[in-house]
């Protein structure tokens, strides 16, 4: 699409005009694995220093300053994001991108090659580490190499059954030998979604459960392990009308061997030490996931080392209040405990079955009581792990919020300490707020999907349809990114 704009020699010549900038010390030493990457994405720089800077630097922390947000993207990668974030802020543009996913198109085999060969060289390159653990390492690599880390996300969908979730499992133990196979500290999380490890019925069934002992606190749930409080006062529990039948023998053996899996994962991630990030998901479910992450971190968060993190979505109106309780009672048992902070990604379906079911929408009234929960429950965190174990994950694409999230972390002295303070974007998204906050001494990672495209892109539509409104917010990086590469351009010919 490009070269129809910027001829092939300008583009050639551009290239090398972006690498003359002095290097940026705050970015964690060249890996071996990145020496090794063929020149792709993020690698036409010389390697960065290794030496970490002792705080954070605000004064970095701008978006005036194009070239040196973009340095480590080449033009042509810059030309192809700036192309397909377009492309995905344009609504009827992933509405024909999901028609034709889903189509008869895709059952036509030279069509589905022709389709699936586009998507590769766009879509999916812009918003996946690779097809298979060699790539997404060498994805990884290059990134590390800029400054930044890896969140490697097995793209799975949902499992129903467990030859499902044994099949995904294998996935997600994959992705933990992958992850120890890279540099130290180049891949900072593995995720896991708890729906793909245990059956999705059980999951509703366990939440239906946790929600009425909260409504009947002498109801017994003999499967229950310890956990953090799942709800609060104002927790909705309008999915549960009635009191559900306990879980038959079969559910118990299906709970058990998801009890198992998870087990697994977390003693595999205790190995390598390298911390694993559950995934929040909507609310019908969501009680069993929190379940399933507390139980699990009071077994494997020890020595100050929080091993297993859970996920908060701040669009709740309960939001804060669960946190502060989780946060309090992991304090009071001596767990080291973390939280990703999320907005939330399922609010059309929050909306739709709350209003289903009669209920006013579990969601914030207004974005702005959103964006106020989630800089409150942020400075909560910050407070917390700056006086304390614990740790968080800021994982937006909201430019305030992070800038807020910045301030104070610099103000409460918080630096460069694994397993503390991440923030997080998604790959391929938000290019200007993770160079930003790097570039000033934060640690910044890349939620980053990989596998089969055809295993992918069933996830990654799911999740475009979900987040709509931030694709169509990507705005401000494509203004960012158009300038950085008008000054290409007038570099390249003057
Ligand atoms: C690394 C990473 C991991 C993630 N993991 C998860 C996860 O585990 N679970 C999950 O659910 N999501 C997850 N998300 C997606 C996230 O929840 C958001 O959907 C997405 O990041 C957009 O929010 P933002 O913070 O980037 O803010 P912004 O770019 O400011 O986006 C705000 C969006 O919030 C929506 N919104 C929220 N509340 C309201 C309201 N009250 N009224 C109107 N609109 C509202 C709007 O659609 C708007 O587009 C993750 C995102 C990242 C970057």
């Amino acid at each position: 699409m490009a070269t129809r704009v910027i001829p092939p020699r300008i583009l050639r010549n551009l290239r090398y005009n972006t690498a003359t900038k002095p290097l940026n010390s705050g970015h964690p030493s060249l890996s071996p694995a990145a020496a090794l990457s063929p020149p792709s994405l993020l690698d036409q720089k010389p390697p960065s220093s290794s030496v970490l800077p002792p705080a954070a630097d605000l004064s970095a922390l701008n978006f005036h300053d194009v070239e040196k947000l973009f340095s480590y993207i080449p033009t042509s990668k810059l030309v192809r994001s700036s192309a397909v974030l377009h492309a995905t802020g344009i609504e009827p543009m992933v509405d024909l991108g999901m028609w034709v996913m889903r189509s008869k198109l895709m059952e036509m085999e030279g069509l589905r090659d022709v389709i699936n060969a586009a998507i590769r060289g766009t879509f999916y390159d812009q918003f996946c580490a690779g097809e298979d653990a060699v790539t997404a390492g060498k994805s990884i690599g290059s990134l590390n190499n800029a400054g930044l880390r890896g969140m490697l996300v097995y793209g799975v969908e949902d499992a129903h059954d467990n030859e499902g979730c044994d099949r995904n499992q294998k996935g997600f133990l994959h992705t933990v030998d992958v992850s120890r196979s890279l540099p130290p500290s180049s891949v900072s999380f593995v995720i896991v979604k708890i729906t793909a490890i245990c059956p999705m019925r059980l999951l509703e069934r366990m939440s239906d459960l946790l929600r009425w002992q909260q409504k009947d606190p002498s109801f017994n749930l003999p499967w229950k392990n310890d956990s953090f409080p799942i709800f609060s006062e104002s927790s909705p529990l309008y999915h549960t009308r009635k009191r559900p039948e306990p879980l038959t023998a079969e559910e118990e053996s299906d709970l058990e061997l998801a009890n198992q899996r998870l087990l697994e994962l977390c003693q595999k991630c205790v190995q390598a030490n390298i911390p694993l990030l559950v995934d929040a998901e909507h609310t019908e479910v969501q009680p069993a996931i929190d379940y399933f992450t507390y139980s699990s971190a009071i077994m494997h968060n020890k020595d100050g080392n929080p091993i297993v993190f859970g996920t908060m979505q701040t669009y709740l109106k309960d939001a804060k209040e669960r946190l502060v309780l989780a946060a309090k009672a992991a304090d009071k048992m001596g767990i080291p405990m973390g939280f990703k902070l999320v907005r939330g990604a399922y609010m059309s379906m929050e909306r739709r079955v709350a209003s289903s079911l009669g209920y006013a929408s579990p969601i914030h009234n207004t974005i702005r009581d959103t964006h106020k929960c989630f800089n409150d429950c942020s400075n909560f965190m910050l407070e917390k792990i700056a006086n304390g174990p614990g740790g968080v994950v800021l994982a937006t694409h909201n430019i305030e919020s992070g800038k807020l999230a910045a301030a104070k972390a610099h103000e409460l002295g918080i630096g460069r300490v694994n397993h503390k303070l991440e923030f997080a974007q998604l790959y391929g998204m938000s290019e200007a707020l993770s160079f930003g906050l790097s570039n000033a001494g934060f640690q910044v990672s890349k939620y980053m999907p990989f596998g089969p495209v055809e295993t992918v892109m069933p996830y990654l539509l799911r999740r475009a349809e979900e987040n709509r409104g931030m694709l169509a917010a990507s705005g401000f990086d494509r203004k960012l990114m158009r300038q950085e590469l008008g000054r290409r351009l007038k570099a390249a010919i003057f």
